[in-house]
């Protein structure tokens, strides 16, 4: 009879509390609902205000007028935009370009790690970075272990056609770059591992045997079609090995030029017109990406390609330890949008672009059923001016900011307390004193936000 007993212990215990509660309020069908925002969402061809709700970590509904009460919290995004959270696939992060004892005397490069931390992603409205060859077969493991497996952003990788990854100078060594080896790992983890990358190959020193103008380009391509994945090249032009031979011959539909208006790319004719070799290649499949960088993204390439309309296919950062102090996603599509780029055509080029590029078209959508991704950004309007890698100025009247990026309905990065309560406001439980240091803190609301 225990169990009848039991019944009728909770039947009473719920009478009790029915009766001294007004009216009892009905179950959220939503956790979050952001309100009255101008949503883009190019994958579903959505340019319009609507609201936007997400329950259990997922897009529950984007549709008009979606009733308050129905939303265990409700914020008004209404003057901003929503987006599905911005992909970054040029991003560094872990140990490329130091040995793991860089700091001991006895290191053999006396360089600062190459990754920054990878959460700063989160500042500009970024829920998935791609981390662009940092790091090699042989080091792979240890960015995953130590970054990734940890990183509340969503971090997936391009594989190093170099075992060793950027470290300290040895993607000079043609006996390193391992297709097999590459191509094993890629197989491996293909949860993270999306591609293939091959950087900063002899740039400048004469050729000799061992190292031939095409050697780096060609294991990086054999290994992508050994692993049927991408490659990303960052590439450097040479009498021996032209641009035109890369993207008309070299690269497979598909495959990603990254840095696309840095400075040693003849994107323009003489004359100032674009390179015609460009709209070919687009035209065989090429991907261009920006990969904006320390040292990547000049105006004088940028702007005149732009305006003949020339867009990149993706928007990326490139973001290490050389650059992150000035630069974020949202500065970099802030650039293009000062050169009067409409901003829907910028959400399209990093988020459903970028995600088609890396074969993950589950990801940069606000499609219902997909993870609760998603960035609130602002459109300013003013006058802001630029930088480029040449140290030269471009003047323009807008700007473009993240508010709000949740990641998996988590809202991880809300600076200006959008999703907040005035603390007056708060309820009890922020007033209270915790007992000791671990003990769980006075916060003002219980939605997770780490
Ligand atoms: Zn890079």
């Amino acid at each position: 009879m225990q169990p009848c007993l039991h019944f009728s212990v909770l039947s009473l215990a719920m009478l009790t509390a029915a009766q001294s509660l007004p009216a009892q309020a009905p179950a959220a069908r939503y956790d979050l609902l952001l309100k009255g925002g101008h949503v883009l969402d190019p994958a579903n061809g959505v340019d319009a205000v609507m609201d936007v709700a997400v329950a259990s970590g997922r897009i529950a509904a984007v549709a008009k007028d979606i009733p308050e009460v129905q939303a265990a919290k409700v914020v008004n995004v209404k003057g901003l935009y929503v987006t599905p959270g911005l992909i970054d696939i040029h991003f560094h992060v872990g140990h490329g370009g130091a040995p793991l004892n860089w700091f001991a005397p006895d290191a053999r490069s006396q360089l600062a790690p190459l990754g920054i931390p990878a959460d700063l992603a989160l500042q500009a409205g970024v829920t998935t970075i791609v981390d662009a060859g940092s790091a090699g077969a042989d080091t792979f493991l240890q960015e995953k272990e130590e970054v990734i497996d940890h990183a509340k952003v969503r971090v997936l990788a391009f594989l190093n056609i170099v075992a060793d990854g950027m470290n300290g100078g040895l993607e000079q060594s043609i006996d390193q770059m391992d297709v097999k080896r590459c191509a094993e790992t890629i197989a491996k983890h293909r949860d993270i591992l999306v591609g293939v990358k091959t950087a900063h190959y002899w740039t400048y020193q004469p050729w000799d045997a061992e190292h031939t103008p095409w050697a780096a380009v060609d294991r990086a391509e054999e290994c992508g079609q050994m692993a049927g994945v991408p490659v990303m090249f960052d590439f450097w032009p040479r009498p021996e090995r032209p641009y035109s031979e890369l993207i008309l011959k070299k690269m497979r539909p598909g495959d990603i030029h990254t840095h696309v208006f840095a400075q040693q790319f003849p994107i323009l004719l003489p004359d100032g017109k674009l390179n015609p070799i460009l709209t070919e290649a687009r035209a065989r499949g090429v991907i261009f990406d920006v990969g904006h960088g320390e040292a990547s993204f000049w105006f004088r390439n940028a702007v005149p390609a732009v305006e003949q309309g020339f867009l990149p296919d993706s928007i990326s950062t490139d973001l290490h330890h050389g650059n992150f102090t000035v630069l974020n996603m949202t500065e970099v599509l802030s650039k293009f949008l000062a050169m009067g780029v409409p901003l829907a055509e910028l959400i399209r080029r990093s988020t459903v672009n970028p995600a088609r590029e890396i074969h993950r078209p589950e990801l940069g959508t606000l499609s219902v059923g997909r993870e609760a991704d998603i960035a609130v950004l602002e459109e300013l309007q003013g006058p802001f001016s630029y930088i480029d890698c040449g140290y030269a100025r471009m003047d323009g009247q807008a700007k473009l900011v993240a508010r709000m990026t949740i990641r998996g309905g988590r809202i991880l990065y809300d600076p200006s307390g959008l999703s907040m309560v005035e603390w007056r406001k708060a309820p009890a439980q922020y007033f209270t004193t915790p007992a000791l240091g671990n003990s769980p803190r006075a916060r003002a609301d219980n939605y997770p936000r780490e």
